[in-house]
């Protein structure tokens, strides 16, 4: 091989890169301009002072606490379908080395200034790190059965299989997008190999934006649920997973 094609091959190399770098970007940049559009969208019929015509769209309306802090509460759907999701694809019937990483959204309500997260909803798997919500159109979908539902996007979720409970640089990255569109919004991190009749197995983060920095919020759990019931309950949705899971992402269905 001479000089020139080597040339020619880092060219096309570097277009390649550049190209998917592009892409990635804008998928980011439409995402959030879907977002921000949709909230618009619903914003403005509620947008006078006068007496709304309509009862008040409880999902747009997001109750800033006065400087005090939020508290977080955790539904035990929430926490059961997020770790069926994240071992759905990390799983011992699976080799290890083709385990993947799940995302998702979380889905919740305030009361008074307390987070409710009531709900998850399985949005997509992928290569261990780069998990992001690759499709627009389910996204759009996602977005309107959890307000149809009566809650808001109050966050995201991804499971870390095996390797503990933390925020990655690009986590941080995703974590900023989500506190951009809403400040409170949440990222909740799962480990499903950690859920052993001792620990939850996930943590709740937030991020100091200007420093890059992550930090836990504490949660309690919002039904009389604790950390030694979990496997057990784990345990009995799991077989389901295996075969077919009961929570699908919106491309399974
Ligand atoms: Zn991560």
């Amino acid at each position: 091989m001479n000089g020139l094609d080597n040339n020619e091959d880092l060219k096309k190399k570097i277009k390649d890169e550049l190209k998917k770098k592009i892409k990635e970007e804008l998928k980011k940049e439409l995402m959030e301009e879907i977002y921000k559009e949709l909230k618009s969208e619903e914003k403005e019929p509620t947008s006078t002072i006068s007496e709304p015509k309509e009862p008040v769209d409880k999902s747009i309306i997001i109750e800033e606490p006065k400087e005090e802090k939020t508290r977080v509460k955790v539904a035990t759907r929430t926490i059961l379908k997020i770790s069926s999701h994240a071992l759905k694809y990390a799983n011992k019937k699976i080799p290890k080395t083709n385990w993947v990483e799940v995302i998702g959204l979380l889905a919740g309500n305030m009361d008074g200034n307390t987070l409710l997260i009531e709900d998850a909803y399985p949005m997509g798997h992928g290569n261990a790190i780069h998990t992001e919500i690759k499709d627009y159109k389910n996204y759009a979908r996602a977005y309107n059965d959890i307000k149809q539902n009566g809650l808001f996007i109050c966050g995201w979720y991804h499971s870390h299989p095996t390797y503990g409970l933390f925020m990655s640089g690009e986590d941080i990255d995703t974590q900023a997008r989500y506190q951009r569109l809403w400040k409170k919004s949440i990222a909740l991190v799962i480990d499903p190999y950690m859920i052993d009749g001792t620990s939850f197995g996930f943590e709740i983060f937030t991020c100091n934006l200007k420093k890059r920095k992550w930090s836990k919020i504490p949660f309690e759990m919002k039904d009389p649920i604790n950390e030694q019931i979990l496997p057990e309950l784990l345990e009995f949705v799991n077989p389901i997973v295996d075969g077919r899971a009961i929570f699908l992402e919106y491309d399974e269905e």
